[in-house]
């Protein structure tokens, strides 16, 4: 297995392309260990970015990350977010320390606003840059942000300076972004974290074109799916896996790379956009 390929971020650190989601974690007492367990096999291979939320189980999957980095904190980058009520000043600083307490860390990597809400971005970005100045956080970011959101963003003072990522839905089922988002954050060297990046595990069923070119790769269908999220610089994908078996596969798709054929036959099955379509969300 090759080390894991890396994209940047604005200040120049480096982040792995695959990390691991956490949805549907902590949401029942019976699965925690083997959770747990899945998280840090996909940390020991690589998959270091761990990316949570205070809204996964009601803060239970970030007390599964909490426990998955406990004696490692410093091999992690944690990303988790908070809801869109939590967006104003005051309310940001006091769902940061909730979830510093169920991280058990002292500060979290990256901070996303979960989704666009009716505070108004100036109010959330004075939020960002206490929490900045407090070292709570390294990093702020949003979620589920439109070209006509992240143009609003921009245009505030320090508005883009302050958002490092905008993490979307994308995977090949879900393509509306290669229009405009993508090259817009491309434009302005930021990556994006593609979510659902195996489509909740459909992407992971037989289908007629997927297994073919995983059978030329020596791969499944998930893993295509993967390396296909990853194929271009600047993207990174958070595929969850609760299973073992799971995590090691999607460690895989980082070291494979597709061909122009394979790219030709997934944009058959997969078109691409032929224009704008308002950005897709869960
Ligand atoms: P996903 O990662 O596309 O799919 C997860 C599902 O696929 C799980 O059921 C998992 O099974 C299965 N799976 C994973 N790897 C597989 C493999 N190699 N073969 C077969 N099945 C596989 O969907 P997601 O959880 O929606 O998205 C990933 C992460 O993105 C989330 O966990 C979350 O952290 C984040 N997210 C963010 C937002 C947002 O609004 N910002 C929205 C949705 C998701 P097992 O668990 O049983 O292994």
């Amino acid at each position: 297995m090759t080390r894991l390929r890396t994209t940047k971020l604005p200040s120049g650190e480096a982040l792995p392309v695959l990390g691991q989601g956490t949805w549907r974690m902590g949401e029942n007492a019976r699965a925690r260990k083997t959770e747990v367990a899945a998280l840090r096999l996909g940390i020991d291979l690589g998959m270091t970015l761990i990316d949570t939320a205070e809204m996964y189980a009601d803060g239970g999957a970030e007390r599964i990350v909490g426990e998955a980095i406990s004696g490692r904190r410093d091999d992690v980058f944690v990303v988790t977010k908070f809801y869109p009520q939590n967006a104003t000043r005051g309310r940001m600083a006091a769902a940061c320390e909730r979830s510093l307490t169920r991280l058990a860390t002292d500060r979290i990597d990256l901070y996303l606003l979960h989704w666009r809400g009716d505070v108004p971005l100036k109010e959330t970005l004075a939020g960002f840059d206490a929490l900045l100045r407090s070292q709570k956080i390294r990093y702020a970011g949003v979620s589920n942000f439109d070209v006509e959101d992240l143009a609003e963003l921009a245009r505030l003072k320090e508005g883009l300076q302050r958002i490092v990522t905008n993490e979307v839905l994308y995977n090949l089922e879900r393509r509306g972004i290669e229009w405009d988002l993508i090259p817009w954050m491309r434009k302005r060297h930021r990556p994006i974290i593609a979510y659902s990046p195996v489509e909740e595990g459909l992407l992971a069923h037989p289908h007629p074109v997927l297994t073919a070119v995983a059978k030329r790769h020596d791969a499944t269908p998930a893993q295509i799916a993967l390396a296909w999220v990853i194929r271009e610089d600047g993207i990174i994908a958070i595929p969850k896996a609760a299973r073992a078996a799971h995590v090691r596969e999607n460690r895989g798709a980082a070291d494979l790379r597709l061909s122009k054929r394979d790219l030709e036959e997934l944009d058959e099955s997969f078109p691409q956009p032929e224009g704008k379509k308002p950005l897709e969300t869960r």
